[in-house]
């Protein structure tokens, strides 16, 4: 069965647009759990993808298992992938289309996994160019370095990204690898002085002090054990028992060698240099000025020339805190803009006139709703709901142009449009976005609590926006006076506005910024520019920053071809062969995965090319057994006529037969079967 066309997989079924009833949740779920059950982690909804996160090594990952999948077309055996990388290449290389693949799902449901084994297959099965033997190489070192600099232990994932990635592939004419390109968003660096408990910093802190050869330490000042250091003994987790940080450090430097790195000294410097300023304590002296207790770490920091301005206490800790994230975050950015320049395609290529095409890969954080949700949760949802709204206009777009193309008339479909939402979020003068940056900017005393009331008072009428205030006990959930919900297309969220302002606002002490250009150290003084100390005007805050960045993005995005895959985490447990039905019906809700399957079936649930269908079906009906020589289209009208389809239970449109529902096609398999 494995090759053949059926519908039906060994269990259940392998697109959920052929559950008989595709409003069922309840059946939803249980064709997922069937499935799991037998190692069967991926089904799709139409072209999407579905993937639960096994929690174990499968053997479906293989060479052999890529070549299966090359050339295949997407139904004929078994969701993979595999399937989803083949199809998307190929559309680029036949239709000269640029594509791109989503890959959306919540921390540790598989997202850059994912994302590597697509990368792994073209870099096993696409041709090389000869100019770039080593760019499929480098493509895939680029993962472990970033890892090192954006991932980090949380409780939900040992390897978590802390940061949403876009990444362009780009393929000469030939179809070989030649480029890359990568876009970074909304690295979490509070991260960089703060770990909740039971998770970590930024894997490469213990990579170093663990890996790190004697002499290296010696020379950056450092001590072997995490434990000496304030940044990263907040969590309690200096060890991992699921990761080597030893064994990583030498994947990471060798990574770092393929991609062509020359400034490590430069690199770990300042990674020392974060952690000296995290043991950089205050004092504070009789007339309430501040001191720094702390001196070699100061003799420390010193390389990289910081010194500490007059400040209270608090200020001060806060200040150093700031600084250190700063520092940290443009290191990151600056080891993106690092890679790309390795990842570049080569002029000759460029100008070669013969044309790239791209296929890009999103490896995004999913929509997140947690105990508390923060500035950081609000950015993260409000790219959640600009991706959903992306999905609806390009599949209903694609949905179109496919009956055009095929004649068929186009029928209304029912779904919810998002577009309210976002407008909620970022409109112009009055979504939550520029009341936010208003608050910020406004002069005198603004804070956390009078950015809610300007939110009540000019949102207070909107229908997807609710506070303590505006409810009116007409919620289910109370709500604080410290919060604000929005009906987001997957639920509600409740934000808390604490904290909104200041990170937002994401200021750095003046001084603090200017010494910092000064640095020998040339990451460092690239990292800030004495334009930005000199330049009056105010940076573009976080929220409108990420804003920008998300509309570029869509534009990249709406440029290209789509593919989805929706990672499902089954367990909290990061355990194998546990489906934990209340925790995956929550995914199933905020993936959007029933608003997906209704858009995907507002039509027809199955569609063929009637070549392929002829091919399989032709057994049923004497006229086109064995063989059939006319026209298709008559060849696939003689058997349906045979097989007594209803007119309303199906369409032929000019390549393609569309069936309304699966019950008819399930019957058709069924008498196959039979034979
Ligand atoms: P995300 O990026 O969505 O947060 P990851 O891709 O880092 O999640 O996956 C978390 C962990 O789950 C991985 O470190 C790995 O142990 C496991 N995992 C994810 N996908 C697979 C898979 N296809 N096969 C085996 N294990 C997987
Ligand atoms: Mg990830």
């Amino acid at each position: 069965m494995e090759s053949s066309l059926t519908a039906r997989d060994r269990v259940g079924v392998q697109d959920f647009v052929l559950l008989e009833n595709y409003n069922s949740e309840a059946a939803f779920i249980e064709n997922l759990r069937r499935r799991f059950g037998e190692n069967l982690i991926y089904t799709y909804i139409g072209s999407v993808l579905v993937s639960v996160n096994p929690y174990k090594e499968l053997e479906i990952y293989s060479k052999q298992q890529m070549e299966r999948y090359r050339g295949v077309s997407f139904y004929e055996i078994s969701p993979h992938i595999y399937a989803v990388s083949d199809n998307t290449y190929r559309a680029m290389r036949t239709e000269r289309k640029d594509q791109c693949i989503l890959i959306s799902g919540e921390s540790g449901a598989g997202k850059t996994e994912a994302s590597k084994k697509i990368l792994l297959y073209y870099a096993v099965t696409c041709p090389t160019n000869d100019h770039m033997a080593t760019l499929g190489d480098r493509l895939l070192q680029s993962n472990p370095v970033l890892e090192a600099f954006g991932n980090a232990k949380t409780l939900r994932n040992d390897n978590s990204s802390r940061f949403g990635k876009y990444m362009d592939v780009q393929f000469d004419f030939r179809g070989a690898p030649v480029g890359g390109h990568i876009l970074n968003y909304l690295l979490e660096k509070s991260r960089v002085v703060h770990q909740n408990h039971g998770e970590r910093n930024f894997h490469i802190f213990y990579q170093l002090l663990d890996g790190g050869d004697n002499d290296l330490l010696t020379t950056l000042d450092l001590e072997r054990k995490p434990q000496n250091y304030h940044y990263l003994v907040k969590g309690n987790c200096p060890r991992l028992s699921s990761v080597s940080d030893k064994n990583n450090w030498k994947v990471v430097m060798k990574a770092l060698s393929v991609i062509g790195f020359t400034e490590e000294e430069k690199l770990l410097n300042i990674i020392a240099s974060v952690l000296h300023l995290g043991n950089t304590q205050f004092g504070e002296g009789e007339e309430g000025e501040t001191y720094i207790t702390t001196e070699t770490q100061i003799t420390n920091l010193a390389k990289v020339r910081t010194m500490i301005s007059p400040l209270d206490f608090e200020q001060a800790v806060s200040a150093r805190d700031a600084l250190a994230k700063a520092v940290y975050g443009r290191t990151f950015t600056w080891l993106v803009e690092k890679i790309n320049q390795s990842l570049a395609l080569k002029d000759e290529i460029y100008h070669s006139g013969k044309g790239c095409s791209v296929i890009g890969l999103l490896d995004i954080y999913g929509f997140e709703v947690l105990q508390h949700n923060s500035f950081e949760q609000f950015c993260i949802n409000y790219c959640n709901e600009k991706l959903q709204q992306l999905f609806i206009e390009l599949t209903l777009r694609s949905e179109q142009e496919e009956y055009e193309t095929e004649g068929i008339a186009w029928e209304t479909v029912q779904y919810f449009d998002n577009k309210i939402i976002c407008d909620l979020i970022e409109e112009k003068h009055k979504g939550i976005i520029s009341i936010l940056d208003e608050e910020c900017l406004r002069p005198g005393e603004t804070c956390d609590v009078s950015f809610l009331e300007k939110l009540e008072d000019t949102l207070g009428g909107h229908p997807h926006f609710v506070t303590h205030k505006l409810a009116n006990g007409k919620t289910r959930r109370v709500m604080s006076r410290e919060e604000f919900r929005l009906l987001h297309y997957a639920g509600e969220v409740n934000y808390n506005i604490n904290g909104f302002l200041d990170k937002n606002n994401d200021l750095l002490n003046r001084n603090l910024k200017e010494v910092m250009c000064q640095s020998d150290n040339q990451i460092l003084s690239h990292c800030f520019r004495r334009e930005e100390v000199i330049d009056q005007k105010r940076p573009e805050m976080a929220a409108t920053q990420f804003k920008n960045s998300l509309t570029k993005l869509m534009e990249i995005l709406m440029s290209k071809e789509p593919s989805y895959v929706r990672c499902i985490k089954p367990n909290d447990a990061k355990q194998p062969g546990r489906f934990d039905e209340v925790l995956v019906r929550h995914q199933v809700k905020y993936l959007g995965l029933m608003e997906n399957l209704r858009v995907r079936r507002a039509g027809f649930a199955y569609r063929r090319r009637f070549e392929a269908f002829l091919q399989r079906y032709k057994p049923l009906c004497p006229e086109t057994w064995p063989n059939w020589h006319g026209r298709l289209a008559d060849g696939v009208s003689a058997l349906v006529n045979h097989l007594g389809y209803k007119a309303e239970e199906y369409k032929l449109g000019r390549s393609k037969i569309f069936i309304r529902f699966p019950k008819t096609l399930f019957t058709t398999e069924d008498a196959l079967e039979a034979k």
